[in-house]
């Protein structure tokens, strides 16, 4: 079973997706980080072609074999991963190592393309929403720094990221809407786990 899960900027796709793939017993994929990691690799000067993305079970990510999980976090990142999303050769090439990575094996897949490009064909898919001040609030606990500047940073984003030509941000026409503002992690997993149930007793069918 593939799980999308597509949404804008701080909507809580990684903290919902690492939970539910941990809660079934799959891969957790994070293809923000995997932007980051290509972008981190332009800053590093590493060519596009040379350029190898893994993902572990243990959440880790990996540039050509060294882990960089913990650089990806950086707000410089946060804007350079998504100007270098919008060139078409970067789409390409990362579309093509996650879909290897998810070949064959069961993965929550989170990102922006999931349920429209990188796995159309996802048993379920679901769009992840918060209203921005609500994503601004998140972003600043976990970054810190000023919340106008937070606020002001996630709406260029979203706004680049919505609006480039390739892959913009959108649900697919048979993604699962949630608005999670106001909502606690554990009642988002829990609202998901029932989704999950309900396609696989369909599936079953
Ligand atoms: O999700 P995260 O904020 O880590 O993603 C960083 C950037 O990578 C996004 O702003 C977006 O431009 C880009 N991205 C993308 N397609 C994906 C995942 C991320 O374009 N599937």
């Amino acid at each position: 079973m593939k799980i999308a899960i597509d949404g804008p900027a701080a909507s809580g796709k990684t903290t919902l997706g690492k939970r539910l793939a941990q809660a079934l017993g799959f891969l957790f994929v994070p293809t923000g980080a995997m932007y980051r990691a290509a972008a981190l690799a332009r800053l590093r000067g590493i060519p596009l072609k040379d350029v190898d993305i893994n993902v572990t079970e243990e959440g880790r990510v990996l540039l050509n074999g060294e882990d960089v999980t913990e650089a990806l976090a950086s707000p410089a990142l946060d804007e350079l991963s998504s100007q270098l999303a919008v060139e078409g050769e970067v789409r390409a090439h990362l579309v093509e190592l996650q879909r290897r990575i998810a070949q064959g094996r069961d993965v929550v897949m989170e990102g922006r393309d999931i349920g429209t490009v990188v796995l159309p064909d996802a048993e379920l898919k679901i769009f992840l929403w918060a209203t921005l001040e609500e994503r601004a609030r998140r972003r600043q606990r976990e970054q810190g720094g000023s919340f106008e500047e937070v606020l002001e940073a996630i709406r260029k984003r979203d706004e680049r990221d919505s609006t480039r030509a390739l892959a913009p941000l959108r649900p697919a026409p048979d993604a699962v809407f949630l608005d999670t503002t106001g909502k606690s992690p554990d009642e988002v997993l829990c609202l998901v786990l029932r989704l999950v149930e309900e396609r696989r007793a369909r599936l079953a069918r």
